[in-house]
């Protein structure tokens, strides 16, 4: 029997209304004592109005609504219950409280979705979606992950699977049943089908680079000596789409992150002006500190002041820069427009943070080096590194094999690789996944998915 899981399905904090999710056998037993009804039977699928107890002095505690999910016809397939509760953090902690003295287990992140996945409810593939989903930044990326949850990564998989199942069954019955070597019409065969194989499979992965945009986005770094204007540059980009910025939790005292969405594409900002003000010399960090957020970001800004010279340390900044993906910004353009710096004026873009001259020019700038038009496309994009890093090791496999087969290595030895190659498929919707990959993977959930 399955223990009983326990977990606050909504955030955490006060709303209108906060669910609380029980999953396993004795998740209608504890919600019968919680509402003191030993007798109370909900019928599945419908709202049930219920009043929550305290369990030891029955003062009533909130107004619910209950909804049982009977197994297997449940997210987890369990017995599955929720408790849509007032959203209040002390009503909610007093019920999952209760639950804990009945018997339920605080779920750990991503258990709900585990046990779905162990009852055959989706595959690894769709639960992964299901945290995508949630963690989505932008609607492009939410709609690729309902893509992936509805199937389509496994199926798009599911025919070139067959197909390598299909010549590995050639390959093991002419191992069982013919004396010689393959003859050569059918060895050609085979490798012109892995080869095809090998083709489709890398054209799926390569789509990963545009998944991955979506998905993840970028970190762009603005840096720039004091005063040129980083701040306000990054106040007048977020100005843009202020609807949808939102604040990043966990970010540290010192560092000045916000979100942005250009094209589809969520862009972190990092604002190294944030950096400086935590300082209490000013001389050295310009420089300094600006350093660490560049080498964390996928691009550097760099932003010279128009109305005045370029500095040493305007030098030092763009020499930093360099080696990295770089823009370069002169900002304050309504101040002056007859600038002269050493650089080509081809190879920077003209903004005024004032009047907003420019900040279009830059948006398109910050995001056209990562070839955002591949994210446009209505194709299915590969998103997670790990579907990503399988694919190529079941290329890698079928490339192998064809190379062995052109060595006219035995069956047997050709064999091992394409193996493996399925395996590496099965990892990828969890058939095959290892007990600690998986721990893994789902230690990546939020408590309560
Ligand atoms: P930071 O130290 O690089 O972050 O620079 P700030 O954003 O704090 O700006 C320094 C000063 O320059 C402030 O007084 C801003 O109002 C001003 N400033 C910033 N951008 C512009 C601009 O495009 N035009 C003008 N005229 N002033 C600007």
């Amino acid at each position: 029997m399955q223990d009983t899981i326990v977990a606050l399905a909504t955030p955490t904090g006060r709303s209108g209304i906060g669910v609380i999710r029980l999953s396993g056998d004795n998740s209608l037993d504890i919600v019968r004592k919680l509402v003191r009804d030993e007798v109370f039977n909900p019928k599945p699928r419908f709202a049930h109005l219920k009043s929550v107890l305290d369990i030891e002095t029955a003062q009533v505690l909130d107004e619910v609504i209950i909804t049982y999910f009977k197994s297997p016809h449940s997210f987890t397939g369990e017995d599955v219950l929720e408790i849509a509760c007032h959203g209040s953090p002390i009503v909610l902690r007093q019920i999952i409280d209760f639950c804990l003295k009945l018997d339920a287990r605080m779920a750990e992140a991503g258990e709900f979705s585990l046990r779905a996945l162990a009852n055959g409810r989706m595959n690894l593939s769709q639960a992964e979606a299901i945290r995508d989903l949630i963690d989505a930044q932008s609607i492009a990326s939410a709609r690729q992950s309902i893509r992936q949850l509805r199937g389509e990564l496994s199926n798009q998989l599911q025919p070139l699977k067959d197909e390598l199942l299909n010549v590995i069954v050639v390959l093991e019955s002419s191992l069982e049943f013919v004396e010689d070597d393959l003859p050569d019409f059918q060895a050609e065969n085979i490798k012109k089908k892995l080869s095809e194989l090998a083709e489709n499979i890398s054209k799926m992965a390569s789509t990963f680079q545009a998944g991955r945009l979506l998905r993840e986005g970028l970190k762009i770094a603005l840096v720039g000596r004091p005063n040129v204007g980083k701040s306000s540059l990054f106040n007048a980009l977020l100005g843009h789409e202020r609807a949808i910025v939102t604040d990043i939790a966990g970010t540290t005292r010192d560092q000045l992150h916000e979100k942005l969405v250009i094209e589809n594409i969520p862009v972190s900002l990092i604002d190294t002006a944030g950096l400086r003000e935590t300082v209490d010399t000013v001389e050295s960090i310009g420089v300094e500190r600006s350093k660490r957020a560049m080498a964390d970001a996928d691009m550097v800004i760099v932003i010279f002041d128009a109305s005045q010279n370029l500095t040493d340390e305007d030098r030092e900044i763009l020499e930093q820069a360099s080696g990295l993906q770089h823009l370069i910004v002169v900002n304050k353009t309504d101040i002056t427009s007859s600038f002269k710096f050493e650089v080509p004026e081809s190879e920077f873009i003209k903004t005024s943070a004032k009047t907003g001259e420019g900040l279009d020019l830059l948006q398109k700038a910050i995001i056209e080096p990562f070839h955002p038009q591949s994210t446009d496309q209505s194709g299915f994009l590969v998103s997670d590194a790990r579907h990503y890093d399988l694919l190529l090791r079941v290329k890698n496999e079928i490339e192998n094999s064809v190379t062995l087969l052109e060595q006219r290595m035995s069956e047997e030895i050709v064999l091992i690789g394409l193996h493996n190659a399925i395996r590496f498929f099965g990892q990828i919707t969890g058939e095959t996944t290892t007990e600690d990959v998986l721990t893994r993977i789902f230690s990546t959930f939020c408590i309560g998915k």
